[in-house]
């Protein structure tokens, strides 16, 4: 066996990054730039105002309350056509540019409209409530480096610098696909002997919330042939590709020799000190122009689950250009015990986390066989619990945290 980080290191090692694509900001969230943001405009792009009210120039209000002759109206949108000139104001909605020759602008709260004049109530000083051209982000600026990761308001801000496209890392095509001769698609009648194919859903889904595009390559069965038709296949179309099942030590697990034969040189059988989650195949298969990794993860669906958070995704994410690679972790009072037996391997324990009491707690999530899917599917962690007898109730364990 092998520990948990040195199949990570293998894994990580053996893929590359992603091609840069540019694409409409609209296709880019999630994805990591490639090209460090420059604002080629200013933002806000001229003076403006950040309230309704009244431009003025605030030598005029001194002695507020004070009476000024209502020059015109400005929106937003409109053009500072007119002229605030001395003893005059311009009423002006918040986003409207400054008109030249007012330096502020007093709050409507603050006035009172009477005729063709407004009745100013409050001394303004210079600058009030003005924004200024620039002073978000100044033409030239680098606004973002490259290597940002693009969450909502990132789009939010590029979008306001004039830019309708970005250079990105492009977005791993990931496919899944199930092999097992007893797997069935859920809505027909179960054979004898036969059992739902679980992991394809849910790898499927775990790639999209990993920010991958996901590829359903179906299922097939325990056959050299199947698997070897359909892994070619899939690493012509795919960036990277999972498969579960058929990596263990039954006389049917194919995957792993079918890998051995693909991905001649870099394919790997691991047996990770890890529980759930022992088996890993790995490979590198080589195509025009790219290595396209081939994760053969376990069989058993909390096991898949889990291979995938300790390996697959951290490579995903690597691959799209991404260096916090990742879950975050804390450190918990166990509310109950989380036992164990000493076996050699890292335990991860499906746990409820909460955070009460400045503190955060964890207690089992329920069954914690690797085939009891429910459990890994209500925890939103991973206790970590290190080779020996487990943790006593209030003692401390480290828990990754699920999202
Ligand atoms: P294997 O690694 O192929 O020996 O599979 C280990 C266990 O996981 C067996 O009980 C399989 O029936 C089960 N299994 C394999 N693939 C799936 C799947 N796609 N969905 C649910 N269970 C599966
Ligand atoms: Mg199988």
């Amino acid at each position: 066996m092998i520990p948990v980080e040195e199949a990570r290191t293998a894994v990580l090692a053996a893929c590359r990054p992603l091609p840069v694509e540019t694409l409409a900001l609209g296709d880019a969230l999630g994805l990591v730039t490639a090209e460090p943001v420059v604002a080629p405009e200013p933002v806000p792009p001229f003076d403006n105002t950040a309230m309704d009210g009244y431009a003025v120039r605030s030598a005029d209000t001194a002695a507020a309350p004070v009476r000024l002759r209502v020059a015109g109206t400005l929106a937003a949108g409109s053009a500072p056509e007119v002229v605030v000139g001395a003893g005059e104001a311009v009423r002006i909605m918040t986003g409207a540019p400054m008109p030249p020759g007012a330096d502020a602008v007093v709050m409507v709260e603050y006035t009172e409209a009477a005729g063709d004049k407004v009745e100013v109530h409050h001394a303004a000083l210079p600058g009030d409530h003005v924004r200024r051209a620039g002073e978000d982000l100044p033409a030239g600026e680098e606004v973002f480096p490259a290597g940002t990761v693009l969450r909502p308001g990132h789009l939010g801000v590029i979008a306001s610098t004039g830019r309708a496209a970005i250079a990105v890392r492009r977005r791993a095509r990931v496919g899944v696909l199930s092999t097992g001769d007893e797997l069935a698609d859920p809505g027909a009648p179960l054979a004898p002997g036969r059992i739902r194919d679980s992991n394809r859903p849910t790898l499927l889904a775990l790639l999209r919330q990993s920010g991958c595009e996901a590829v359903d390559l179906g299922r097939c069965g325990d056959s050299e042939d199947a698997i070897r038709t359909a892994l070619k296949a899939a690493v012509e179309r795919c960036d990277a590709v999972l498969t579960s099942g058929g990596v263990s030590v039954g006389d049917f697990d194919y995957v792993k020799v079918v890998l051995e034969e693909l991905a001649a040189g870099t394919a790997r059988w691991m047996q990770v000190a890890v529980r759930p989650a022992k088996p890993l195949a790995f490979g590198v298969v080589e195509r025009a122009g790219a290595g396209v990794p081939v994760f053969g993860l376990p069989g058993n669906p909390v096991s898949s689950m889990v291979s995938f958070e300790l390996f697959a995704r951290p490579a995903l994410l690597a691959m799209m250009g991404h260096t916090v690679l990742d879950r975050p972790r804390v450190e918990a009072v166990a509310d109950e015990p989380l036992a164990r037996r000493p076996d050699g391997k890292l335990h991860l324990v499906r746990v409820v986390v909460d955070y009460a009491g400045s503190r955060h707690h964890a207690r089992s999530a329920g069954g914690q066989g690797s085939h009891m899917l429910r459990a890994m599917a209500t925890a939103n962690g991973l206790a970590l619990l290190a080779d020996g007898t487990g943790v006593e109730q209030g003692g401390s364990v480290e828990v990754m945290l699920l999202s």
